[in-house]
């Protein structure tokens, strides 16, 4: 039997994570690379897709997913071009808003188009989240510390909103550490998302790390996973291109794709 190749859009191609993700789809033997997207108006000569640097000049391309590994100002825009054009979006950029998810969903639902948008791919950090919202039935108080490399442009991470989302669904909502606590400094405690403080450190050399750490009377858990390069990533998005071809809607975070 032979089966069709999925064709491929990378918007990003020349940052971190698009042109690892290149490498992986001209490696992959069921996925084909159609077109390319990037910002910059330079003359890529190294490939044999067309290269873009406007959206609407993909128009007309035919193509099955649109991978996004671009920024946070166009990722809402982007997504929604996809499926406006019969893309299905498979999208790594953070920063969307909970609601910006929510009207990309309801689109994605009037076009019946599967769709993706994952705060993580990484195999460990979905893993990792499913935990900690066991965990937390448990253990009720706990902080996130995400840890990023210092070209990172939103905090928190998408993976410690998300993760901190996922514990709520499973939490009563309740105010962490002394009543009374001040911070000296502004910051100090880190952000709050219903109750639970979460933390961003930015730093050259890192990667994408996050630490769960949950404290009970007399015991301590801490749950933590280590992006060390960006090959930890290419497993999840190879696994996202497959799956968004048999949905009808577009999912948030890749657990949905994941038997658990
Ligand atoms: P990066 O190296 O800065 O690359 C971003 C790329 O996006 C650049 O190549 C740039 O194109 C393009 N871009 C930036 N701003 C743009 C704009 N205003 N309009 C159009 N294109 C624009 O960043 P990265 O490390 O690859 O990360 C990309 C995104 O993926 C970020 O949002 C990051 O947080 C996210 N990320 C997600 C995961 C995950 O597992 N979901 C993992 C790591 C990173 P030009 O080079 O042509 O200017």
């Amino acid at each position: 039997m032979i089966l069709n190749k999925i064709k491929v859009v990378v918007a990003g191609f020349r940052g971190k994570m698009g042109s690892t993700a290149v490498q992986m789809i001209l490696n992959a033997p069921n996925f084909e690379l159609v077109a390319l997207l990037g910002r910059k108006e330079e003359v890529s000569e190294a490939f044999d897709v067309p290269v873009f640097n406007r959206k609407e000049e993909l128009e007309n391309i035919e193509a099955d997913v649109w991978l996004d590994l671009t920024a946070p100002e166009v990722a809402y825009e982007n997504t929604y071009f996809a499926l406006e054009h019969g893309l299905r979006p498979v999208v790594g950029t953070t920063g969307f808003t909970e609601d910006e998810v929510a009207r990309l969903i309801k689109f994605s639902r009037e076009k019946e188009l599967g769709g993706l948008i994952a705060p993580n791919f990484a195999l460990g950090a979905v893993l990792l989240m499913q935990f900690s919202k066991q965990a937390v039935k448990y253990f009720p108080d706990v902080e996130i510390i995400e840890l990023h490399h210092d070209g990172k442009k939103d905090a928190p991470s998408g993976t410690a909103v998300k993760t901190a989302e996922l514990m709520a669904e499973e939490r009563l909502a309740h105010h962490q550490g002394a009543v009374d606590e001040k911070e000296s400094l502004v910051g100090a405690r880190g952000s709050v998302l219903e109750g639970m403080r979460i933390h961003s450190v930015r730093l050259p050399g890192l990667v994408a790390h996050q630490e769960v750490i949950f404290g009970s009377k007399g015991e301590g858990l801490t749950l933590r996973h280590d992006s060390y390069d960006r090959s930890s990533f290419m497993t999840g998005i190879a696994l996202g291109i497959r799956k968004v071809m048999t949905v009808s809607e577009l999912k948030y975070g890749l657990e949905h794709f994941f038997d658990l």
